[in-house]
């Protein structure tokens, strides 16, 4: 058999041409999508699912992280990620929590307090329509089950995204592209360079099959974990006799659950599956296969043997692999830890995160490096423009998981909060690329900060201290 074979050069529709094309519709996408729509430009949105929201709505990782401060009332994040969120509480399809009144611990983060009940869960159904709904308004087109699978180029800008969907393949014409594939696929199909996972042997964080289950009794889990402890319970005594008994066959040892907008409907966030790739076909098709196998492992272990999950049933195993982390684009500037622990801002920073460290070992699934290194915790991580910057395309920028930052910076970055404010800002930068017409990289970033504050977005420490109300 031959290693590879020779394409005869093909001719391809041109779909139609566009000011913008967005290339995958999770948090960073979609706010990117909505944001350069709401610019006037003509936008296409290119998902590969059926559905909107990333990994929030197809990977069931129904649960915002990074927007809110821990004290439940400050918004972080603001712009789409705060309208996003007040319009899910208004059709109600999500939750803005609060410290319980009893001072116990909040079945959203199993602490009385912190970064998870500050989170906003959600129904991943009522968010995918509401998300149709926010894209439509806006003025966006939508093109689902379809992937960018390459680009034209002329020199140093691409012209043409190409396509792939049940129609074939077909090119989009764009004056700017954003990629937000959440995988750097775009960059890495231009030529930009990229870094995959850990620097020593590209080994990546655990992937994980995401899962909702209900008919928990979320009353009795309470009281368990309220006479238990108050810090975080994630089961690891249960487990850990569990493991000695032989009745726990998995390699990571917590048992991590966050309750939905439903009482008795849990997130569970448990399996960690270590040594795949989420840019190789055949590994994603394999951890797929293992996430579901050990997700009707853990739902007979979970019946079993743990107080709340007797009458258990799964309502959902993701479609979408949960993937933490693949590519990261390289740029002209990275944002370091050294950076984030220094309470370093930016001239040009058009965000923040709420959230902490947390990038589980690639070999350990269930350990943290940097809480085993006892790195401060920061409580605000700013987000530089630049660190969405690819370097050797003028016209493409990347917002959402594969930014230029060292990896640990990952941690509070990732998370989808963050993402949708990396995309917002992505989208407006895009209306000063498609009409000066300039580079991403020569955006001026003062008025792009100005634009964005305009339009209610946190893009300094002062916009967060000039809040009073939750839902202000
Ligand atoms: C198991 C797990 C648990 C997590 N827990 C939380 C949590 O509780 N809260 C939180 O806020 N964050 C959490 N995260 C992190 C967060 O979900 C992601 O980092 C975040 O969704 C990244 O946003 P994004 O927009 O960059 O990418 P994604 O959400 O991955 O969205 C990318 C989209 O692009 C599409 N796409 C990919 N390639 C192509 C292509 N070539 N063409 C067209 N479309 C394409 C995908 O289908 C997807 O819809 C978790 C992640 C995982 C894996």
């Amino acid at each position: 058999m031959n290693k590879t074979i020779h394409q005869p050069v093909r001719e391809i529709p041109v779909l139609g041409a566009y000011d913008v094309v967005v290339c995958g519709g999770g948090p960073a996408g979609c706010a990117a999508a909505i944001a350069a729509a709401r610019q006037g430009l003509q936008a296409l949105l290119v998902e590969g699912q059926g559905q909107l929201g990333g990994m929030g709505t197809s990977g069931l990782v129904s649960h915002w992280l990074g927007g809110r401060a821990n004290n439940c009332r400050d918004w972080v994040v603001g712009g789409i990620f705060k309208e996003l969120s007040l319009a899910g509480v208004e059709r109600g399809v999500a939750l803005l929590p609060q410290p319980e009144p009893d001072g116990g611990v909040c079945p959203h983060g199993w602490k009385p307090r912190g970064q998870l009940v500050a989170g906003v869960p959600f129904d991943a159904f009522g968010m995918a329509a509401l998300l149709d709904d926010v894209v439509a308004a806006a003025g966006a087109e939508v093109l689902f089950c379809t992937r960018a699978v390459d680009v034209v180029k002329d020199g140093d800008t691409i012209t043409h995204v190409i396509l792939h969907n049940k129609s074939g393949f077909q090119a989009a014409a764009a004056k700017a592209v954003i990629d937000a594939t959440g995988d750097a696929d775009v960059a890495a199909l231009s030529g930009c360079p990229t870094l995959l996972g850990r620097e020593e042997d590209r080994l990546m964080t655990p992937v994980t099959l995401q899962m909702h289950m209900d008919h928990v009794d979320a009353a009795a889990l309470k009281a368990y974990v309220n006479a238990r402890s108050q810090n975080g319970y994630r089961w690891l005594d249960e487990i850990q006799a569990l493991m000695k008994q032989g009745e726990w066959p998995f390699s990571y040892d917590r048992l991590i659950s966050v309750q939905l907008t439903e009482e008795d409907t849990f997130m569970v966030n448990t399996s960690r599956l270590t040594g795949f790739d989420g840019t190789d076909g055949a590994s994603i098709s394999r951890a797929m296969v293992q996430g579901r196998r050990e997700s009707l492992q853990l739902l007979a272990i979970l019946r079993k043997h743990f107080v709340g999950f007797e009458h258990a049933r799964i309502k959902a195993i993701a479609p979408l692999l949960g993937v933490r982390e693949t590519r990261r684009i390289v740029g002209d500037f990275q944002l370091t830890v050294a950076d984030v622990l220094a309470g370093r801002d930016f001239a040009d920073t058009i965000g923040y995160s709420a959230y902490g460290w947390d990038l589980p070992d690639p070999k350990r699934p269930s350990h943290q490096p940097m809480h085993e290194k006892k790195v401060k915790t920061p409580a605000l991580t700013p987000i530089p423009y630049r660190v969405l910057l690819p370097r050797g395309c003028a016209n493409l920028i990347c917002p959402g998981r594969a930014v230029h930052v060292e990896r640990d910076v990952l941690g509070p970055l990732r998370v989808m909060a963050p993402c949708m404010a990396m995309g917002e800002a992505a989208g407006v930068a895009a209306a000063q690329v498609v009409r000066s017409p300039a580079a991403f990289a020569g955006v001026d970033f003062a008025a792009l900060r100005a634009e964005l504050r305009r339009r209610g977005a946190v893009v300094s420490q002062q916009d967060i201290n000039n809040q009073d109300s939750v839902t202000s």
